[in-house]
């Protein structure tokens, strides 16, 4: 049987594990045979195109498959390591020695110098989430350290927070070379770290920067003018949390820092997308507006 799968593949099977969790379901058994020609039905359309950021208008693609599901397809569904343990600290580190010196991409040798894998409160009840490591953060090994990052650190004072009180990650945990967007691949081999971090802290509330994020986490394509100003479900595809009375956390868009210091005047918006966290979250704004 094939070790890697087919990436098509794996994004079908991913979006059809999503139908099921949104179901309900999540344990899947093996049958001892599959049949060599098992037609998989053609996906909706698709998640993220590399070259599209921000405000850049969508563009539709869809993959169909006709292939044999093989064992390491169990692998999205079946229990993790973490689930049995009770303490986040303890699960998100069983995660982080899980990834190891991570090879599974191109990214290892493209020039990355640590993986970055996420930072704050292993019980945040808000989550950020963006999309790749620049320079300082491949150098200092924790997500938003760089200007974006004293702007997302300024976006959270103005909400109230500190930003040791909430969890930072990104999509991907290696920086691309060149600060260039991820590549899908890199997004679904990389994300499903992501999706156990988020199924063990169990956040209420998901903030999305930027179209990258956006994209990944709602396999959604679509402009961030449509994306921003409403709630998603959010169920972390492929994980779930050892807590049964959490299954999804409330997901919201906003223009990643990056963008907002390339274009101020669009603060004013992302004020607006963090205000209404803050009415989800009950908090109240010490300020007026992100600076
Ligand atoms: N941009 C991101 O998306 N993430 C970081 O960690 C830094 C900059």
């Amino acid at each position: 049987m094939p070790k890697v799968l087919d990436p098509a593949l794996k994004r079908t099977l991913a979006a059809r594990i999503r139908y099921y969790n949104d179901l309900g379901i999540y344990d899947f058994y093996r049958r001892e045979t599959v049949s060599s020609q098992t037609t998989i039905p053609e996906l909706p359309d698709s998640v993220i195109q590399p070259e599209q950021r921000e405000e850049m208008s969508p563009r539709r693609t869809a993959a169909a498959v006709r292939t044999t599901p093989d064992e390491s397809t169990l692998e999205v569904v079946t229990n993790k390591p973490e689930y049995s343990v009770n303490d986040p600290v303890k699960a998100l580190k069983i995660i982080r020695e899980d990834l190891g010196d991570c090879t599974r991409c191109v990214l290892h040798k493209q020039g990355r110098k640590q993986i970055v894998f996420g930072v704050g409160d292993p019980k945040a009840e808000l989550m950020f989430i963006g999309e790749a490591p620049g320079a300082d953060e491949d150098q200092q090994g924790e997500p938003f350290v760089g200007r974006a990052g004293q702007l997302l650190n300024n976006m959270i004072k103005a909400m109230g927070l500190e930003r040791e009180q909430v969890y930072i990650a990104n999509i991907i945990k290696c920086r691309p070379p060149n600060n260039r967007t991820p590549e899908r691949e890199e997004c679904e081999t990389c994300s499903p770290f992501l999706m156990r971090q988020v199924a063990t802290i169990k956040p209420k509330v998901i903030v999305a920067l930027g179209a990258v994020a956006a994209k990944t986490l709602l396999a959604i394509n679509d402009s961030m003018s449509n994306l921003r100003g409403r709630w998603y479900e959010f169920r972390p595809a492929g994980a779930r949390s050892n807590d049964p009375s959490w299954t999804s956390a409330k997901l919201a868009v906003t223009y990643h820092p990056a963008f907002l210091l390339r274009d101020p005047r669009q603060k004013k918006e992302a004020w607006k997308d963090l205000q209404m966290v803050m009415k989800e979250l009950g908090l109240k704004a010490p300020a007026k507006s992100v600076e």
